[in-house]
């Protein structure tokens, strides 16, 4: 086996039975027990195809090294992580390519905070792998795998305690909930049932085929929620991911709210309870966060993009708030990782304690346009072309702590390479919607020019 790199912006990903096998994953999972171990392993999966046997693997793995496992199932990424803390394991481990497209499969792997083990950590894991230094137990002290059935009451309970229940029970708004046929579909409809809110599901039966739509939650796979959003007189519209670590929110009038402004939202709310709070986000977030701070009189602390950054900082300075612009809400009072269906509780609370439409808090907000692209790039060349983006932009005003994001008086454009696929992002955000896209066309000039460059 060749020494190349596993882990990637959120764990381990490939495609099944061909860069990710059952092999692979059984030596993953010997590697993270002897790294993590002893102790339990909490162990769960998404919708998946390929979910059942990369989980046997890994479980065979992790056991032959003495480590125990609780095993949930079928369960949301955050619900494991709620767990692993909450029953005091070591670590956890989740089968779930989270939003990437049906081929793929992957592991993510939990420290005994819930969060996904450091860079460090990681690379512990690929040595031990490479190196196959596993630490195999004794026959007398292999461990055994305990079912536990309680695991997303559990996660349901503990959202529950941060959410002002009389309030959402006495609205009553009507919400619904597109899990796209992954396990989103077993914790969010039944939190907002008993939050007080009227249920509609779609695409809740779990199919790792992905029929309803792809499991990324991005303007373009929800139209048919925001069609169905207006058309039952629903007040919201809720879309999680593959591993529903993160939500996609649509208004009563079918419009889709971009990750930033659910954020800022959220951010208002807890700056409101308390001001002076440290905001945790990548640079890839917009102005707009930026306001809502400024004028809170709060702080942001800046990181490179990536929630396993985002948590490990929020841990490290005990920040009050993390966000993505993609969807993803940390709230650490409950737990310092992205979690799709505390969000969307946070949201309830918001429309019921606010008694008006979400369009109308939203359009309170100050607008900014986004639009985000992803530009295809030859795998060979995907680590060179930075370097030829940064000769190309010499002269700019730029941030490079992570990718390049270059600053303008209309605007800013940031060029990153994706951590999982052979392709590039490019994010552009203005105040007016044109400018948005032309800086969006200058950025995917750049790209191309940058490719060009490389021979
Ligand atoms: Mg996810």
């Amino acid at each position: 086996m060749s020494e190349q790199k596993l882990f990637g912006t959120n764990g381990v990903r490939g495609t099944i039975n061909d860069s990710l096998t059952v092999d692979l994953v059984l030596n993953l999972g010997k590697a993270v027990g002897t790294v993590l171990g002893p102790g339990s392993i909490v162990v769960g999966r998404d919708s998946r195809r390929g979910g059942e046997m990369f989980t046997r693997s890994v479980i065979a793995g992790i056991l032959s090294t003495g480590c125990s496992i609780i095993e949930i199932g079928l369960a949301p990424t955050p619900t494991l992580q709620y767990n692993v803390t909450r029953l005091g394991c070591i670590g956890g481990v989740v089968v779930t390519a989270s939003h990437n497209p049906a081929q793929f499969n992957g592991i993510k792997v939990m420290g005994r905070n819930g969060i996904e083990v450091t860079r460090a950590c990681e690379s512990e894991i690929e040595k031990i792998l490479y190196s196959k230094q596993f630490r195999f137990a004794s026959w007398d002290t292999i461990g055994s795998v305990n079912r536990d059935s309680n695991a997303l009451r559990r996660h349901i309970d503990g959202i529950k305690t941060h959410v002002d229940m009389k309030q959402t029970q006495e609205r009553r708004l009507i919400v619904v909930v597109d899990s796209g046929n992954s396990v989103g579909a077993l914790v969010t409809p039944t939190l907002m049932r008993e939050l007080g809110c009227k249920v509609i599901s779609m695409n809740s039966q779990l199919d790792g085929n992905f029929p309803g739509r792809p499991p990324e939650p991005i303007p373009d796979n929800v139209h048919e929620l925001c069609k169905t959003v207006p058309a039952v007189g629903a007040d919201l519209g809720i879309a999680h991911d593959g591993d529903a670590d993160r939500a996609t929110f649509v208004d009563e009038k079918g419009n889709v709210i971009s990750g930033d402004q659910s954020f800022a939202l959220i951010a208002q709310r807890v700056l409101r309870k308390k001001p002076g709070s440290v905001l945790v986000t990548p640079i890839s977030s917009g102005n707009l966060i930026e306001d809502v701070v400024n004028q809170a009189g709060a702080t942001i602390d800046w990181t490179t993009v990536g929630s396993v950054v985002v948590s490990h900082r929020l841990e490290e300075i005990r920040g009050d708030l993390g966000g993505e612009e993609n969807g993803g809400v940390f709230y650490p009072p409950h737990q310092s990782v992205r979690d799709g269906p505390m969000t969307s509780a946070q949201i309830v609370e918001i429309l019921a304690a606010e008694g008006k439409t979400l369009s109308q808090i939203i359009s309170e907000l100050p607008i900014y346009h986004t639009v985000k692209t992803k530009i295809p790039v030859p795998s060979e060349k995907k680590d060179r072309i930075h370097d030829a983006l940064l000769s190309l932009t010499k002269d700019e005003r730029r941030i490079t702590i992570d990718g390049v994001k270059l600053q303008y008086d209309e605007g800013w454009i940031l060029l990153r390479p994706s951590g999982t696929e052979p392709l590039y992002r490019c994010f552009t955000e203005s105040s007016s919607k044109e400018q948005a896209s032309k800086l969006s066309q200058f950025g995917e000039e750049l790209i191309q020019k940058a490719i060009s460059q490389i021979r």
